[in-house]
């Protein structure tokens, strides 16, 4: 069995790849890497003993070859690759992290942990495109995956705090020279308030670094995230209800999820501040238990102070695959309404992790 890898060296390839190392996932086919910029080329792979001459990601007779094409490299190559393989009749099974396929009527939208009958069910049916959902949707439903499986919950707020990895690993490196350039700008000055001005002004100035962040993200936030729809929303908020109900499989009866999504100065790991409405009354020891027990990666922390500051940090849950769920309380602006607050590592619940376990699901189909 072959498996074609396109955008393995990417971000969210790279995390892909060290996860397959992890747990031992090569090995059971044979694989080969594609590149859309070093055809030719001989590479040492993560997971991987010998070195691979790199094949051309546009010779579509190469891609062909595979029974499975796993590709991180982003929707602008999904959009000139995909059609055109299968157009020449490839039939393999097409696992994407790109959003470009996600809608489309053939492609299931997979997170297993949560919609595993769905994929079993795709698969059954002889669909052959699965697709990774957005960091924070996939995150969102991690987190809340037992309340939607109980199905009590009417509506969902989420306000999130979006790490600068979901931008690209360009945003990272921006981030890091701005803080670098805060530093050296104001550590010495002794006055606290001239420290703050002398900062201020560095930042406000022409060059600042914000090619890619485009507004300054250290010491600041970015309140919209992707494209402008023209109706207020941004498509980061269009994509939580939108694809929130199609991993569950409740397009045609959807929960309402809707919310303000924002850029902050996090690594890789995404905040989200929920609030949600249940259909009925639910106590809370029961809902810890309910939102605790759905699956292997969520935990609730308890509602204090010490806690939250201990259990909620980001630098702690980044590089794994820990999905803590805190701030939980019963809200007293209206009945049946709660607050709660979750992290979750976006390169890899929000991005590679459903690809890999999605690879094995296949793999183990097809064998
Ligand atoms: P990325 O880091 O920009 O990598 C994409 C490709 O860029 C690589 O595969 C590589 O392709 C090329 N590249 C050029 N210069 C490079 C360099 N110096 N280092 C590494 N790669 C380089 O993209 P990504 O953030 O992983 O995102 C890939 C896809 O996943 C996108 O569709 C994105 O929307 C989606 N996604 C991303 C995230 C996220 O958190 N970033 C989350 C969910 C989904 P060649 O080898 O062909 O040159």
């Amino acid at each position: 069995m072959k498996v074609g890898f396109v955008g393995w060296r990417g971000m969210v390839g790279s995390v892909l790849l060290h996860r397959m190392r992890e747990c031992g996932d090569f090995g059971s086919f044979d694989s080969s890497f594609f590149t859309t910029s070093q055809k030719g080329v001989q590479r040492q792979i993560t997971g991987l003993s010998e070195e691979v001459v790199l094949k051309d990601a546009y010779n579509f007779e190469e891609l062909s070859q595979n029974a499975v094409i796993l590709s991180c490299q982003g929707g602008e190559y999904s959009k000139q690759v995909y059609s055109e393989l299968r157009k020449n009749g490839w039939s393999g099974y097409w696992i994407d992290a790109a959003s470009f396929l996600r809608m489309h009527p053939d492609s299931t939208v997979i997170l297993d942990p949560v919609n595993r009958n769905l994929i079993d069910s795709a698969i059954e049916a002889g669909k052959k495109n699965f697709i990774g959902g957005n960091c924070t949707v996939s995150l969102m439903l991690m987190a809340l995956h037992g309340l939607f499986n109980s199905g009590v919950i009417e509506w969902v707020s989420s306000m999130t705090y979006q790490a600068a990895s979901g931008a690209g690993a360009e945003s990272i490196r921006e981030l890091i020279s701005q803080m670098g350039e805060i530093s050296e700008a104001g550590i010495n000055k002794p006055d606290v308030l001239e420290m703050e001005e002398t900062i201020r002004a560095r930042m406000l100035h022409d060059d600042f670094p914000t090619q890619f962040t485009k507004a300054p993200l250290a010491g600041g936030l970015i309140p919209w995230i992707d494209e402008d729809l023209g109706s207020g929303q941004s498509r980061e908020e269009w994509k939580a209800e939108a694809e929130a109900n199609r991993i569950l499989g409740t397009e045609s009866n959807p929960t309402r999820i809707e919310g303000i999504c924002v850029r902050v100065g996090t690594l890789r790991c995404h905040g989200q501040a929920l609030m949600f409405k249940l259909k009925e009354k639910v106590d809370l020891s029961q809902l810890t238990r309910i939102i605790n027990d759905a699956n292997d990666w969520v935990t609730v922390i308890g509602n204090n102070k010490d806690s939250s500051i201990a259990g909620l940090s980001p630098a702690k849950i980044s590089g794994t695959l820990k999905i803590p769920v805190g701030r939980l309380r019963k809200l007293s602006i209206d009945d049946n309404i709660y607050s709660a607050f979750t992290l979750g590592d976006q390169l890899l619940w929000g991005a590679a992790e459903p690809l890999r376990r999605m690879l094995k699901i296949i793999v183990q189909h097809i064998k």
